[in-house]
């Protein structure tokens, strides 16, 4: 299910809106307690293009070897982290 429009801050829209506005990206694991992970957006933009969409996208644990969690964006757009889905 996505989440309804209102919830998706119109400067999270692509990877390259993020950059513009300033607004920082995280990864926290859905199963272990791994901290975070800060996202390079300029790096995603690069390798993905800039007008990539983070927005309901997971990606396998990377944050500790051998977990079989899922790790999900959050974005801070409105100022403290929310998950981008
Ligand atoms: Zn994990």
């Amino acid at each position: 299910m996505r989440s309804p429009l209102v919830n998706r801050p119109p400067s999270v829209a692509t990877v390259g809106l993020m950059i513009e506005h300033g607004v920082r990206a995280r990864v926290w694991c859905d199963t272990c307690n791994a901290a975070f992970r800060e996202i390079d957006l300029v790096r995603v933009a690069e390798v993905k293009g800039l007008d990539f969409d983070l927005w309901g996208k997971a990606t396998p644990c990377r944050l500790t070897p051998g977990c079989n969690g899922r790790n999900q964006f959050y974005h801070n757009a409105r100022g403290y982290f929310c998950p981008m889905r």
